[in-house]
């Protein structure tokens, strides 16, 4: 069993608070896996490499990635399955430089999440590990039945019948997943995010046929109603969540339903949207933004669970910078403290993604996917955004 132990790390391990100085970390080389971690002297190993007293934790998790969508090209997303393709590649390649280890894809055509999920065996691209919902599931009329329905990313559903036999189809698919838009979204021109696309007995329908199969049920939620109505019929998790109220927020608390707030997918638009995108997306979002942060903000102070989704690939939202960008906001907008946010990025991503087992910590036994950077981004969360930080996945460097 070749060892290689990493020396001289200010390690934080993703399981206890803080960054610990002259902290080791043992990784099996033909594993990948941690086989022991400690600090002071160090212990004997194959191959020893010294880190200089940078700052090493857990590889980041996006919890909520369109691996399709160009965040630089606007409107016009890939068509053919070879452009979702390439752009995928382009966008996992980006993520992993950025940090990020592992993603939950939510929403793709063709497909394709799940297609690189099974090729990652066998051909090496660069890429984070995949979680894939493959196509997503709208109602007719809903968030889902526009340029996604076009880029044969979606199903449109409009029974409890129907919903069954999609659910079904996207398991048989090879989705780990079941992703619904619950409500209508901010860059539809059609719909509204306070407008509900499915009824109770859909939304019940399509939670327990997830769950008969062993996948998580996840609801795109942005209005107060839809989000009720995702909550009782029992989805795993809340995304955007924009106009969650307290008593909600309550719930999600008590029962351990985690947010993904998508932050950025937001404040990108406001802030670089104008000029770029139709007005009556910027007009939508800017609405909404003052509200949606007041109530991230009180979520946070009710205590409910929270990771780190980006929707990158919406309007200026990409897969390197908008992640840390979403990491800023988390401290800087919504009084997340800086310790918590880098469990939301790491541990809590892994338990939504139902990964845990493997990944999230710095602990014996799981893989070693971890980055190493320079400054410790428990000073300032920004030292995430170093250019040149060292990627790992399974012990090796990757960037
Ligand atoms: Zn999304």
């Amino acid at each position: 069993m070749a060892t290689t132990a990493y020396v001289h790390v200010n390690l934080f391990n993703g399981q206890d608070d803080g960054f610990i100085p002259n902290s080791w970390l043992v990784v099996d080389n033909t594993t990948g896996r941690v086989t022991a971690t400690g600090h002071g002297p160090t212990p004997n190993t194959d191959q020893v490499v010294d880190v200089a007293d940078k700052f090493i934790m857990p590889g980041m998790i996006n919890t909520h990635v369109h691996v399709d969508a160009d965040a630089n090209h606007t409107m016009d997303g890939p068509i053919t399955e070879t452009e979702v393709t390439l752009m995928a590649l382009a966008n996992l390649r980006q993520a992993l430089q950025a940090g990020v280890t592992y993603v939950r894809n939510l929403g793709t055509g063709h497909d394709v999440d799940i297609k690189l999920r099974d090729a990652q065996q066998r051909y090496h691209f660069p890429a984070p590990g995949i979680v894939a919902s493959g196509r997503l599931i709208s109602s007719t009329g809903g968030n889902g039945d526009g340029p996604y329905h076009e880029r044969n990313a979606s199903y449109i559903v409009d029974s409890p019948d129907e919903m069954r036999r999609v659910v079904r189809q996207i398991i048989k698919n090879g989705a780990d997943v079941v992703k619904v838009l619950v409500t209508g979204g901010v860059m539809s021109k059609g719909d509204d995010p306070r407008d509900v696309g499915f009824s109770a007995e859909e939304l019940a329908v399509a939670v327990s046929e997830a769950h008969a199969r062993r996948r998580k049920a996840v609801a795109h939620a942005q209005g107060t109603t839809g989000i009720q109505m995702a909550l009782d019929a029992g989805f795993d998790s809340i995304e955007h969540g924009i106009y969650l109220n307290a008593e909600e927020a309550r719930v999600m608390s008590e029962r351990g339903v985690y947010l993904v707030p998508t932050l950025n997918a937001v404040e990108s638009i406001v802030r670089d949207g104008r000029g770029h995108i139709p007005d009556y997306m910027v007009d939508k979002a800017t609405t909404l933004s003052n509200a949606f942060f007041d109530n991230m903000r009180q979520a946070v102070a009710l205590g409910v669970p929270m990771t780190t989704g980006t929707d990158a690939g919406t309007t200026f939202n990409d897969f390197g910078t908008g992640y840390w960008d979403e990491l800023h906001l988390m401290v800087h907008k919504i009084g997340v403290s800086p310790q918590q946010t880098l469990y939301n990025a790491t541990i809590n991503g892994a338990r939504l993604l139902g990964i845990d087992q493997d990944y999230g910590t710095l602990t014996v036994g799981k893989f070693a996917d971890f980055i190493v950077l320079s400054a410790s981004p428990l000073a300032d969360i920004d030292a995430v955004r170093e250019a040149d930080k060292q990627v790992f996945q399974h012990g090796e460097r990757k960037f």
